[in-house]
C-alpha cells in the first residue's frame, strides 16, 4: 500500500517537499480488524496544525510516518463480526490507498441514497462544525444577522445554508467574484469579496448596516477585526478557525478589539469533537433539511492519491468551492 508521509515540518506555508508518497508496510489483518480500500480522502485545514510539533487537541503527525485524516472506503476483507465485505465505512486512516484498522474504529455509513463522500463534508465533521458552531456556540436564532467568513468553503457554505433555513440574515465573505456569486446563490443576503476590498471593516459595515449579532469566524485576523467593528451590543462570536493565521509567522493585530468590552461581546472557541454525543440531533435535523432540498453540497475533487498534497495546499490558496476532497 502507498501513503503520504510527513518528511519535514514547515515553518510557514507548507510546500510539496514537506511530504513524501511511498510504500509502507501494511498492518497485518488481525482478529476484529478490517481492510478498507479507500475511495475518498479528506483534506482539512486542521491538518496544518498536526504538522507542528506542539501539544494540541490532536497529537502531531510524526516525521517519517504515514499521515492520517478522514476517509471513506469499502471493506475488502474482514475478520470482524458484523462487518462484511462491500460495507462502506468512514475512518481516520486517510492519506493512503488502503487502510487496515480495528473495526471498532470504523463507522458504518447508513444505507442511504446519498453520495458516500457527504460523510466527509456537509453530513460529517464539517457539517457538524457548522451546525453546533452556529446554533450552540454562537447562540444564533431567527432574526439575527450572521456574518460568516470563508463562506464558500465546506464549513462556511453550510453555515450560510443552515442560517437561512433557520430564518437568519446572512452576510458572507469569500475570495473572488465567482465564489461570492455562488455564496449568493446559496441564499446569502450580502457577500463581501475580501480580496477586492482595502478596508474590510468598512465593507462589512456597508454590507450589514444593521450590524451583526453573530460572527462565525473561520479566518481570524482582518476578518475578526472587521467583525469587532460591525458587532452589535451583546454579539456572540463563534471561534471556529483562523485559517488566515495557520501559515503565518506574524502576530495578529487588531484595531477594533476594544469593542469586546464596550459591546459586551461573547467570544467562544470550540472543537467539533465536543459535540460527538449530540450526533443524533445533528443527523436528524440536518438529514431532514438535506432530504427536503434545503441544503446544497458542493465539492472540489482532486483525482488520485498523487494529488492529495496539491489538494491540501489548495485549501490555503482558496482552490476549493465547498468541500475539498480527493477521489481515488
Ligand atoms: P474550507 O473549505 O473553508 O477551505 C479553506 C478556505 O479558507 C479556502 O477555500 C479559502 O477560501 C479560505 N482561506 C484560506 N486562506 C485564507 C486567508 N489567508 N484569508 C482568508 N481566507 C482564507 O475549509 P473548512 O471548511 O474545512 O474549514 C473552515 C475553517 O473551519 C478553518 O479555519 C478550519 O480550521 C475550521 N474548522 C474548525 C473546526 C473546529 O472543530 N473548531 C472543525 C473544522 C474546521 P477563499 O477563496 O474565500 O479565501
Amino acid at each position: 500500500a502507498r501513503a503520504w508521509h510527513l518528511k519535514s515540518r514547515p515553518e510557514a506555508m507548507p510546500t510539496p517537499d514537506n511530504f513524501e508518497l511511498k510504500d509502507f508496510e501494511q498492518t497485518p489483518l488481525g482478529d476484529g480488524m478490517v481492510r478498507v480500500r479507500n475511495d475518498w480522502l479528506s483534506v482539512d485545514p486542521y491538518m496544518r496544525g498536526r504538522m507542528r510539533d506542539v501539544k494540541s487537541y490532536v497529537p502531531p503527525f510524526a516525521i517519517g510516518e504515514p499521515m492520517q485524516g478522514g476517509a471513506v472506503g469499502e471493506i475488502v476483507e474482514s475478520k470482524a463480526e458484523g462487518f462484511e465485505e462491500g460495507q462502506l465505512v468512514q475512518h481516520m486512516l486517510g492519506w493512503r490507498d488502503e487502510a487496515v484498522l480495528p473495526a471498532a474504529e470504523a463507522i458504518k455509513l447508513p444505507p442511504l441514497e446519498i453520495p458516500p463522500q457527504l460523510a466527509l463534508g456537509m453530513l460529517g465533521m464539517p457539517g457538524m462544525t457548522a451546525y453546533f458552531g452556529l446554533l450552540d456556540i454562537g447562540q444564533a436564532k431567527a432574526g439575527d444577522t450572521v456574518f460568516v467568513s470563508a463562506a464558500a468553503g465546506a464549513v462556511g457554505s453550510t453555515v450560510v445554508q443552515i442560517a437561512k433555513a433557520k430564518g437568519m440574515t446572512v452576510v458572507g465573505s469569500a475570495g473572488g467574484a465567482e465564489k461570492c456569486a455562488w455564496v449568493t446563490s446559496l441564499g446569502a443576503d450580502a457577500v463581501v469579496d475580501y480580496k477586492a476590498e482595502s478596508d474590510l471593516a468598512a465593507a462589512l459595515m456597508k454590507a450589514a448596516p444593521q450590524g451583526i449579532d453573530v460572527y462565525f469566524d473561520n479566518v481570524g485576523g482582518d476578518h475578526l477585526d472587521a467583525a469587532f467593528a460591525a458587532a452589535n451590543p451583546g454579539a456572540h462570536f463563534t471561534e471556529c478557525g483562523m485559517i488566515g493565521g495557520y501559515n503565518s509567522t506574524d502576530p495578529m493585530c487588531f484595531k477594533y478589539i476594544m469593542n469586546l468590552i464596550g459591546k459586551g461581546i461573547t467570544m467562544r472557541g470550540f472543537i467539533v469533537t465536543q459535540f460527538m454525543a449530540r450526533m443524533d440531533e445533528f443527523q436528524a435535523d440536518m438529514g431532514a433539511m438535506f432530504m427536503a432540498g434545503k441544503l446544497k453540497s458542493e465539492e472540489t475533487v482532486f483525482e488520485g492519491l498523487d494529488s492529495q498534497v496539491d489538494a491540501f495546499l489548495g485549501l490555503f490558496s482558496g482552490a476549493n468551492m465547498g468541500k475539498m476532497l480527493v477521489k481515488l
